[in-house]
């Protein structure tokens, strides 16, 4: 696994290069803003695993970066520490409730810094053995299996590995090039047709268990897993 990035967004350099410094001893790959405007501009170049962000920043607020990213579908679920010198609790408060993960206080240690920025990248990383939840229906990534309500719903291999990529990616909109991409492989020759058919057969398990109808249509698009 390559190194994990964090983008520190801090205006004051020697914080700044104090932090950087720990965090690349400690393995990470550090990529520094001094202001939002270039944070913003880092992430949609490369989307970092963790952001750092101080309250206090030149152009904006560290809780404006981090409200603003929130609101943005491809960066909602990038983990975010605010750093801070504020110790009030209404400020914390307002700090994660602009949607950042947690929360360090200046002056903080090297040790504390690591173990906090430890600690939400592991409650971040998706657990592969996790269930996928959506409406009634859950997909069990153990046991393979998949029920809706109480009732098992009796998939095939593909239709599993179908609901599976749909149900890791809901809400948006595939194209049947694009699901045999992803379910089939790349290098597999098969025709699209043949995602009408699995996705037929998958619909049709889904409705015998009352789980209609999250598997849609999009015309002339494709396919969207969603509850709504
Ligand atoms: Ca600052």
């Amino acid at each position: 696994m390559s190194a994990r990035r964090i983008l520190l967004v801090e205006d004051e350099l020697p914080i700044r290069q104090m932090i950087a410094f720990n965090l690349t001893r400690a393995g990470f790959e550090v990529d520094e803003a001094g202001d939002a405007a270039s944070a913003r501009l880092q992430i949609a170049d490369a989307r970092p695993d963790l952001l750092l962000v101080d309250w206090m920043l030149p152009d904006s607020s560290g809780l404006e970066l981090t409200r603003t990213l929130r609101r943005e579908p491809v960066n909602r679920d990038i983990p975010i520490i605010m750093l801070t010198a504020r110790a009030d609790e209404r400020d914390r408060v307002l700090g994660l409730d602009s949607g950042a993960d947690d929360y360090i206080t200046k002056p903080f240690s090297p040790r504390e810094l690591l173990s906090r920025v430890n600690a939400v990248l592991r409650r971040s990383a998706p657990s592969v053995d996790e269930p996928l939840i959506a409406g009634k229906l859950r997909l069990d990534p153990v046991s393979h299996r998949v029920h809706a309500g109480d009732r098992e719903v009796g998939l095939g291999p593909t239709e599993y590995r179908l609901l599976k990529f749909l149900m890791e990616n809901p809400d948006r909109v595939y194209s049947r090039t694009q699901v045999l991409d992803k379910v089939w492989g790349q290098n597999v020759y098969v025709e699209e047709r043949t995602v009408d058919v699995h996705v037929r057969r998958l619909r049709q398990a889904l409705e015998d268990c009352g789980a209609d109808p999250y598997v849609q249509t999009v015309r002339g698009a494709g396919y969207r897993f969603s509850v709504c």
